[in-house]
């Protein structure tokens, strides 16, 4: 196990955090299988199953874990130990899949010299967004770098207004607020002040209304085109942003943004509000992307880094 320096220790205090309601709904269903336990003497494969598949980690997942207790543990109720060993060997096996990696701000694409970098950040409504984006111009202003946040949704009455609240608490520069305008165009003069005033990044968000979707993703492809014009390679990464609440449900939705928006990596919000957060290990696998940060609460500080290891960590603590 490598050193734990005080950096690493917060780090995976926020994964445990957020990571809360999963974890103690996970350790309240198997510490009562575990010997000694109020349900020893059960088909405890069977519940160790329904526990993992209740935390959303996916059926195939679960039965690959409990084969590897069994494989340990025999018919015997297995320890704490057991289970987590081979749980967490699954969950990690899956992370490291093809792009599960997570490099940490900012990845991706460079920016060429003196040019912003530009993020675009798409995603349905409710999402979040609007937050991450806030929070991520947070972390990159307290990291040195001159940030502008730009909001390329016109239609949604207030979306404006919130980002520029962001970009006051995050200490940002805005460029947009034109209610209505062509979102393409607010993008395209955000990049120009960009541009001109010699910012290191530029975070565009922009519309996740549904029930207008082709149109939509035609709209969020022109937003792309256009930074494209204004500044080469951009955008630079393309990250979606996905609600750990609405589970297996998003993903249908999230497909259709990979394929219009040029997704590079993804964001998964909410995390701290359900008890479903093996969804996290099922969305790595069914979209192929890297998960880049993890949201964990509503505060401008809730945004961490993706990090296998304090993932499951997070998950599955030593001690049962
Ligand atoms: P958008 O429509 O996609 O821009 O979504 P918003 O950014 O407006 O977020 C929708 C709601 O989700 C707001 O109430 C946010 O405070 C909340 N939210 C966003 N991220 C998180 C998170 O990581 N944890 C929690 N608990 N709430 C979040």
């Amino acid at each position: 196990m490598t050193e734990m320096t005080p950096k690493s220790a917060g780090r995976l205090e926020r994964f445990m955090h957020g990571l809360k309601r999963t974890r103690d709904g996970l350790l309240g269903k198997v510490s009562s299988l575990l010997p000694g336990g109020a349900a020893t003497g059960t088909d405890w494969g069977e519940a160790l199953e329904n526990a993992l598949i209740e935390a959303d980690l996916g059926p195939e997942t679960a039965a690959r874990i409990v084969d590897e207790v069994r494989g340990t543990s025999g018919t015997r109720a297995p320890s704490w130990g057991q289970v987590r060993s081979a749980a967490r060997g699954e969950i990690l096996r899956l992370l490291a899949a093809p792009g599960a990696g997570a490099p940490s701000v900012p990845a991706a694409a460079a920016a060429p010299a003196g040019q912003p970098r530009v993020i675009l950040i798409v995603g349905v409504n409710g999402g979040g967004k609007t937050t991450t984006a806030g929070k991520l111009a947070r972390r990159l202003v307290a990291a040195g770098a001159r940030v502008m946040l730009c909001p390329a949704d016109t239609f949604r009455a207030g979306a404006s207004e919130q980002l520029k609240i962001w970009a006051t608490r995050a200490g940002a520069e805005f460029s947009g607020e034109r209610p209505g305008a062509d979102p393409s165009a607010v993008a395209f003069d955000a990049a120009a002040a960009a541009e001109a005033r010699g910012i290191d990044a530029l975070i565009v968000d922009t519309a996740g209304r549904l029930h207008t979707q082709d149109p939509l993703m035609r709209e969020l492809e022109k937003v792309r085109r256009t930074l494209g014009r204004r500044i080469a390679g951009a955008p630079h990464e393309v990250l979606l942003v996905l609600d750990a609440t609405t589970g297996q449900n998003g993903l249908p939705q999230a497909r259709r943004f990979l394929d219009a928006a040029g997704v590079g990596g993804l964001v998964l919000t909410k995390i701290d509000g359900t008890a479903r957060g093996g969804i996290a290990v099922r969305i790595v696998q069914e979209l192929g992307l890297p998960l880049r940060y993890l949201g964990v609460g509503e505060g401008p500080d809730d945004l961490i880094d993706f990090d296998p290891e304090a993932f499951v960590d997070g998950l599955l603590p030593a001690a049962a």
